[in-house]
Order: structure tokens, then C-alpha cells, then sequence
């Protein structure tokens, strides 16, 4: 089956994933509640990876939409990141000396409930009917960005088609030697990593670099680490980033399995986010004591190129902050 039919037959409705998981019905109804906030998405082949009849199972946890998600909490918000004010033309961030980020797509192959983008304002933020001509004069006119990264919502949702037409045209702007992608989907999906994919990665004169998205080891299966080992072997840099949540992979055990099952398929750690005070999340938190007594931890277990750099974004700051 191809992505996008997959993509198309992901579950959507909550009572549909509580009856495959074998789950309790009593957690439907709060699901559909929190449902309305923010949708339930996730491909079948990313169930498949949960152990069934397992509420706390890792892979549900970050999917599954809950009743905690409604409560308030004091000093989250809905742009805790002032992405809003970074954003100089549509569907383009500027925060970062050297580096733009491009909002490919306002849509993901999977919704994680953590997501810092939940309330972000894609439907006003798409690049419209002009395309990419305004964030592309943007990129052109400003010769210090020397990297654009593709992200979204996920830019792997776009075709190969799209997205080969968009980095053709940034390969044609003198100053920009890098093109970084951003995406969950090599994760949530391998027969995402198509032919097509690696050569519009690949097939002009710019550095490729792909950022995947991988918070669990258990997302890390047999199908996935040969997409990942087959993108190294096409010369693509592929880095992690993660975030830190609680009852996820808050303890050591699961962040060292992490970094080793990556590297198992040619995947360097880069980050591990501090989760961000975004409405709706704050049962994901983790202290930051916490987090800096892991990275320790994985500093003593591991060499040094598997140990993630533990930071956080900081509205206003000129790059993530270590924390
Ligand atoms: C994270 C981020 C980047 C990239 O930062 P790196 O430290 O280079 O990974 C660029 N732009 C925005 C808006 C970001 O949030
Ligand atoms: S794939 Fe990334 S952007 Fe999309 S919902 Fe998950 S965390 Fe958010």
C-alpha cells in the first residue's frame, strides 16, 4: 500500500483506536471531547507498534487524546514559542541567524498531543494562491540565510512532485547551500522514504540534511530502521530530535535505547526538547532537575556522538537555549 493511501486510512475517530487497542470504552468520551481540541490521527502501521490492552503503552500515550487536555493550567499558551511574530511572510519564520523554516504543510502523517504547534494559525499561514514567490523573493534577498528547512505541520505530507518543484527553486538562489528536513513521517510511516524523495533530497547541489522526529525506541521497528539505514546510504545527514515527556520516556532506560536504536539506523541524537508550556499538555511535563539528572545519566552510559544536547525554545532568543 503507498503513503498516501495509508495516510488517507489513518483512524481518526477515538472509539475506533480505544476498540483496536482492546482499551477500556469508558475512555471514548473524554477522547471525542478532547478530539474537538486538536483531531486523533495516526497511521495503522504505527498501532501496530502498541502493545495491546496497555493504557500507558508509550505509542498510544502520545496519541491518545485525553480528558486532562482540557484543563487550564497558569503560564501555558497557545504561542508559547512567539512563533506569530517571527513570521515575515506567509508560510516563512525568520528567527534564526542563517536559517529560515519554511511551513510546507499545515498537516501531519500522525497528531501527537504535545505538539507545540496545536493552536498554531496554519490555515492563515499557507503560502496561498502566490505559491512560494513571496517566501522565495524573501530567501533570495537575503544573502546571510544559508539553510532553509522544510517543516510543516510534517512537509513529507506533501507529494514528491511539490516538494521537488520548491527545492528546485531554492537550489537556484546562489547563498543557500543547505536544505534540512524536518518530518515524522520516516517514523510514523516508511513507505514514506520513496525513490522520488531521495532524489529531490539528493539531486541538486545542496547539502542534504533530514531531521526525524522520534521520541520511543518501540517506534523504531525493522521497517523503519531500513528506510532510515537506506536514506544514509544515499549520503542524506540524519539527526533525532525529540522531546522529553512524562510517562513516555522520562527514565533512562527508554532515552539510552533510544539513542542506540537511532544510531542502529544511521541516525545521530541532535536534541532533546524540554516540552513547551502549550495549552492543553502540561501532564506531559518534566521537571527540568529531572531532565538534567537523565542527560547526566546517559552521559555515563553512553559515547559522547549518542548523548542529545537537552535544550528548550525561548520566545525572543537567537537559538534553542541548553538547558
Ligand atoms: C528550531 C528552529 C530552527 C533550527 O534551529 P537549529 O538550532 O539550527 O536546529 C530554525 N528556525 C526555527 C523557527 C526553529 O524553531
Ligand atoms: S508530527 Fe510534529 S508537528 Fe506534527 S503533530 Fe507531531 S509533533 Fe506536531
Amino acid at each position: 500500500m503507498n503513503w498516501q493511501t495509508q495516510l488517507a486510512q489513518a483512524v481518526t475517530d477515538p472509539a475506533e483506536l480505544i476498540q483496536l487497542l482492546e482499551l477500556n470504552t469508558d475512555l471514548i468520551a473524554p477522547a471525542q471531547q478532547a478530539a474537538k481540541l486538536f483531531p486523533l490521527r495516526v497511521p495503522r502501521g504505527y498501532i501496530a507498534r502498541m502493545r495491546k490492552g496497555d493504557i500507558n503503552d508509550p505509542l498510544l500515550r502520545q496519541v491518545l487524546p485525553l480528558g486532562l487536555e482540557m484543563q487550564q493550567t497558569p503560564g501555558y499558551s497557545d504561542d508559547p514559542l512567539g512563533e506569530q511574530a517571527v513570521n515575515p511572510v506567509p508560510g516563512l519564520l525568520h528567527k534564526y541567524q542563517g536559517r529560515v523554516l519554511l511551513t510546507v504543510v499545515g498537516a501531519c502523517g500522525i497528531n501527537c498531543r504535545y505538539c507545540f504547534r496545536r493552536h498554531f494559525p496554519y490555515e492563515e499561514n499557507n503560502p496561498g494562491t502566490q505559491g512560494w514567490n513571496q517566501a522565495l523573493a524573501y530567501i533570495a534577498g537575503d544573502a546571510s540565510i544559508h539553510e532553509v528547512i522544510l517543516s510543516g505541520g510534517d512537509p513529507l505530507v506533501a507529494t514528491d512532485q511539490h516538494l521537488d518543484k520548491l527545492v528546485q527553486k531554492l537550489a537556484a538562489i546562489p547563498h543557500i547551500k543547505t536544505l534540512r528536513v524536518h518530518s515524522r513521517m520516516p517514523i510514523v510511516m516508511p513507505e514514506r522514504v520513496t525513490d522520488q524523495m531521495i532524489d529531490w533530497l539528493t539531486g541538486y547541489r545542496l547539502r542534504p540534511v533530514l531531521v526525524v522526529h522520534s521520541s520511543h525506541p518501540h517506534e523504531l521497528d525493522h521497517s523503519v530502521l531500513t528506510a532510515l539505514l537506506r536514506l544514509k546510504q544515499k549520503g542524506i545527514t540524519l539527526l533525532n530530535q525529540s522531546v522529553l515527556l512524562r510517562g513516555v520516556n522520562d527514565n533512562l532506560y527508554t532515552l539510552v535505547g533510544l539513542s542506540e536504536a537511532l544510531f542502529e539506523g544511521g541516525v545521530l541524537p541532535y536534541y532533546l526538547h524540554l516540552h513547551d508550556k502549550v495549552r492543553g499538555t502540561a501532564h506531559f511535563d518534566v521537571d527540568e532537575a529531572t531532565a538534567r539528572a537523565l542527560i547526566e545519566g546517559m552521559r555515563l552510559r553512553l559515547p559522547g556522538y549518542l548523548v542529545p544536547k537537552l535544550v528548550r525554545e525561548v520566545a525572543g532568543e537567537g537559538a534553542k537555549v541548553p538547558a
